[in-house]
């Protein structure tokens, strides 16, 4: 239980997909998290599910668009998202750029995991509503954070980049302005708290002159009470003829209660995560003694193998630094992601270990989660995943293992076992996943290559 953080008796920690907790006891800061995604990710990702769409007005016709000239953009936008390599709208764009651009207004929700185009279609939509030859603000645009919004903000300047006459405005902490001076810019981005106080104290907005107002990452948002409150407050100063776009990574029932309060008469849209698979991968378990049995267990499995990439999850950082601090000793270019560590500092440990800088990546799981990693070609339990109670952790266990054996190809997971407690995990697994989790003699080198050939 060592560098566990405890959780009050009277809160049930739930998944992080829940406001936060998970159910081992660590807080996750969901916003760190989307941000991390965000600094780590260059392209689209992939999701082979269908785009449910359910339309407020079930008998008006569905638009989707295979292609951004469809969408008849003013040729400068349009030439703005080609510029960002963009060929054609992704599975979530394609359904919700024509019910964002449709006239009149439409309000929407849409549900789709980081990664699959919201921010893109959210600013291509603003950029296109707004008048630039109206000088005040038109849209207005909230996201949890201040990175978050910095982050947006950064995908309109470029979607924008042939439109000089838009002009985009922070509203965020320490962005001074003038009291009672109109803003100019078209649009505003900014946190929840910074855009009230523009609203309401300096005036430098008038919200009854919004006509698009966008919320991202409502999951996010709502996990913070104040957030919550200040962009229901914001919401009720808008006219009912305002356009709302709603945006979540996640949808359980607190989103859901949240988003009908904010956005009346919706269409919706989700896009369900692809579900992780076993299917692909080898399992195997190691008998060890103890972490120094385990670590060479995993030096005699490194040696023997052709190994592209591999993941290693460790219980606690100081089990983790301990790790990486021995493998570094044996000549092994290892990356460590700890929790201690910036966000950013972790987006450049993933950025380097993503284009083979190092060829292990040792983390902590808290650390790990949620973060997506491709192409990994064997995963490592030095530390198997348990809850509070000391049960297997399932959900954890499928998600690290999932990383491996991704779009068709093979991966290896391999379980370090160091006592009767954690042969009964891995007994718990097997039986949860149905799965057979192979025993591995990593001091025998002929049965390792046959059984991971
Ligand atoms: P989300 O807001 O859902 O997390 P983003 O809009 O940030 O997703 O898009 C994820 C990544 O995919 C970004 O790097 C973005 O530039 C890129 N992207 C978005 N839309 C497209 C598209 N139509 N074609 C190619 N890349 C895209």
């Amino acid at each position: 239980r060592l560098g566990r953080k405890k959780v009050k008796s009277n809160i049930v920690p739930e998944k992080s997909e829940n406001g936060g907790w998970r159910k081992d006891g660590d807080k996750v800061d969901l916003a760190e998290q989307s941000l991390l995604n965000k600094l780590i990710r260059h392209s689209l990702v992939r999701n082979r599910n269908q785009v449910e769409v359910l339309q407020r007005d079930p008998t008006s016709p569905l638009y989707s668009v295979k292609t951004f000239e469809e969408l008849r953009l003013k040729p400068d936008l349009l030439k703005g998202v080609y510029n960002m390599g963009f060929n054609r709208p992704s599975r979530i764009q394609e359904n919700a750029l024509p019910m964002m651009l449709a006239q009149p207004p439409q309000n929407l929700i849409a549900q789709s995991q980081s990664g699959t185009g919201k921010t893109a279609a959210f600013s291509l939509a603003m950029l296109s509503h707004v008048n630039p030859a109206n000088k005040w603000t038109q849209c207005l645009c909230i996201a949890p954070t201040y990175e978050l919004a910095l982050q947006i903000g950064q995908v309109i300047e470029q979607m924008g980049k042939y439109c000089p006459d838009v002009k985009l405005a922070y509203g965020i902490r320490g962005n001074r302005m003038e009291r009672g001076i109109k803003l100019q810019e078209q649009i505003v981005i900014g946190t929840p708290g910074t855009v009230l106080d523009w609203c309401t104290k300096y005036r430098l907005i008038e919200p009854k002159k919004i006509t698009m107002f966008v919320l991202d990452e409502a999951d996010v948002m709502i996990a913070t009470q104040g957030h919550r409150d200040q962009s229901i407050r914001i919401h009720r100063q808008l006219t009912k003829d305002c356009q709302m776009l709603l945006f979540s990574a996640t949808f359980e029932d607190s989103v859901w209660r949240f988003a009908e309060q904010v956005v009346p008469d919706p269409n919706i849209i989700r896009l369900k995560r692809e579900e992780e698979t076993l299917d692909t991968i080898k399992q195997f378990y190691v008998v060890c003694k103890e972490k120094e049995d385990k670590f060479t267990a995993l030096c005699n499995l490194y040696g023997s193998l052709t190994i592209a990439q591999a993941m290693i999850f460790c219980h606690t950082r100081k089990m983790a630094a301990w790790l990486t601090a021995n493998l570094t000793k044996e000549g092994h270019q290892v990356a460590l992601l700890s929790g201690e560590m910036t966000v950013e500092q972790r987006a450049s440990v993933i950025e380097r270990y993503r284009n083979g800088k190092e060829k292990v990546l040792v983390t902590t799981n808290v650390c790990s989660r949620g973060i997506d990693v491709e192409q990994v070609s064997l995963v490592v339990n030095f530390d198997l995943p348990v809850d509070m109670d000391g049960n297997a952790d399932n959900e954890t266990y499928l998600h690290r293992i999932g990383r491996t054996g991704r779009f068709g190809r093979r991966g290896f997971a391999v379980n370090m076992v160091d006592s009767k407690h954690s042969m009964d995990i891995i007994n718990q697994i097997e039986m949860h996943f149905n799965r057979r989790i192979t025993k591995l003699d990593t001091s025998d080198l002929e049965e390792m290559e046959s059984l991971m050939s």
